[in-house]
């Protein structure tokens, strides 16, 4: 099979993108780099002499964490390597894109929760669950998209849509993920963060998910959660529901409104699922 091949590869640019970051005088806080050079090797150590452990290619994308004199440090199959600095370009968030394809022949159900009457949470400013949710979920969807899943989304306007409708949508496609977007809300406006639900048989994909959101959005990380939610409990396939920040958190609410968000966001969704399914 195609992907077989390729399986190598594929874990190389997930332990890359997935790397954590930790901040140092010199590498910029979420500043990833692409290599510029054909091929380039990767050292166990800052030195022209150190053991080569692995190979980089023109494109590759990596995260650093660490500088010494024209060496940089990364992660690599889960350990701290070096490579010359000289031969990678730092690129823009915007230009990160994700391998394309990975998500082919799976069928994500991505499930936009309240709309219609059902306004959802009410947050600062008379912002609504619903509607936030929504411009989120078509931002994931397209996501999704573009690395090869067929998407399902179980409303695509203001509609309501009961909760047994959106099981059911998810158990007639036999989904391979259902997932349900939400925000949160809380009397306590100082209250913020990122949470994933799960009930059963989305355990996996629920930490997958939700270690993907914290790597990427700059919330705090509230875990993973079981609950027993209709839409995670009658569903036949692995079924989480996220929550994405608080909208009764000003500062909060602010970030969850940015197209920059959204993007990590369905970035993230994206990421956790490859990990989820090549794992
Ligand atoms: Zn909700």
């Amino acid at each position: 099979m195609y992907y077989i091949k390729h399986i190598s590869l594929l874990v190389t640019c997930l332990l890359f993108l997935t790397v954590t970051l930790a901040t140092t005088a010199h590498a910029k806080e979420d500043q990833i780099y692409k290599v510029n050079a054909d091929w380039l090797n990767i050292r166990n150590a800052p030195s022209e002499q150190a053991e080569i452990v692995g190979k980089l290619k023109r494109g590759n994308q990596v995260k650093i964490f660490g500088e010494n004199s024209g060496w940089v440090q990364t992660y690599y199959n889960g350990n701290a390597v070096w490579v010359a600095s000289k031969h990678l370009e730092p690129i823009q968030e915007k230009e990160v894109f994700l391998p394309d394809g990975l998500l082919a022949g799976y069928t994500i159900v991505i499930d936009p929760g309240h709309g219609g009457k059902d306004p959802g949470a009410i947050g600062h400013n008379g912002v609504l669950e619903k509607d936030l949710i929504l411009v989120t979920s078509l931002k994931i969807a397209e996501q999704l998209t573009k690395s090869g899943a067929a998407v399902i989304l179980t409303r695509a306007d203001d509609s309501f849509v009961p909760l047994k409708d959106r099981v059911l949508i998810s158990n007639k496609a036999e989904t391979d993920a259902f997932i349900s977007i939400h925000f949160n809300a809380f009397s306590e406006e100082y209250v913020g963060g990122i949470n994933t639900y799960y009930y059963q048989s989305g355990q996996r994909l629920a930490k997958h998910i939700q270690h993907a959101l914290s790597q990427e959005v700059p919330l705090r990380n509230r875990g993973v959660i079981q609950t027993n939610y209709r839409v995670l409990r009658d569903n036949k396939s692995p079924a989480i529901l996220v929550e994405l920040g608080f909208i009764t958190n000003t500062t909060e609410l602010a970030t969850l409104q940015t197209e920059s968000y959204q993007e990590k966001v369905a970035r993230a969704i994206t990421m956790g699922l490859i990990e989820y399914f090549w794992e």
